[in-house]
């Protein structure tokens, strides 16, 4: 097993310009897989559930940044938010609000990226483009001083037609330069665009993406 974790790994950073950040999505996959991908200097790692993540995080070591990807509910912030480095698809103004308060309980400052909806598919989370401009126009996210807004974060639709992919990706990081010009021109911590997966992050590397979140090409099959 860890050959080929660590092998895959290595295929995956060779593929990726300096600069562009990965996320080892590990969701589903045992610590062991982590610990190799570990050995191989990786520090960032993925997770969606909250007590899955937990309990790696209470055996894994201290120096991983962990990165909660997935949907994130208001009532769960409160167990992640002692140690979680960065929440990369906050969807609403009600769970950046709840972050910031359990960020402050905590004595300490969460990264967030604002999770946009584009894809086509009704069942994927996040902001439509005007909800998420409405939003930071209207201002209140600047009161929040406990939560700190480092870009946008989407997933495109699980299609196989890559200019539908492109398409889409094209539009987020358009987006991206339209709010970053609008509310974060002064504020070098707004850079992150995180699109891309296994199955699309080449196409993620030519829409200006500066971070990847892949899992299922790093580290196999997930069995749920
Ligand atoms: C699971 C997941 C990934 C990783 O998907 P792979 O296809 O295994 O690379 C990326 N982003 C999010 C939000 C996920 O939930």
């Amino acid at each position: 097993m860890n050959f080929d974790v660590k092998t895959n790994l290595k295929k995956v950073l060779s593929d990726l310009p300096s600069g562009v950040k990965l996320v080892a999505v590990s969701k589903y996959h045992p610590a062991e897989y982590i610990m190799a991908a570990y050995e191989e200097g990786q520090r960032i790692f993925g997770e969606s559930h909250e007590q899955e993540i937990r309990q790696k995080v209470d055996v894994l070591p201290k120096d991983i940044e962990w990165h909660f990807i997935g949907h994130l509910q208001t009532n769960k912030v409160k167990y992640i938010a002692p140690y979680i480095d960065m929440i990369d698809a906050v969807d609403s103004m009600k769970l950046l609000r709840e972050i910031n308060k359990q960020a402050q309980k905590n004595n300490r400052t969460i990264n967030v990226l604002l999770e946009l909806h584009i894809a086509e598919e009704e069942t994927k989370y996040g902001f439509s483009l005007d909800e998420c401009r409405q939003m930071l126009a209207e201002g209140q996210w600047r009161e929040l001083q406990n939560v700190r807004i480092c870009g946008l974060m989407m997933m495109a639709s699980y299609v196989d037609d890559p200019e539908v992919i492109r398409r889409e990706m094209t539009l987020a990081s358009d987006f991206f330069d339209e709010m970053k010009a609008a509310h974060f021109a002064n504020d070098d911590n707004f850079c992150e665009r995180s699109w891309g997966m296994s199955h699309d992050y080449h196409i993620a590397l030519e829409c200006n993406t500066t971070m990847v979140r892949i899992g299922t090409s790093i580290f196999g099959p997930r069995v749920y």
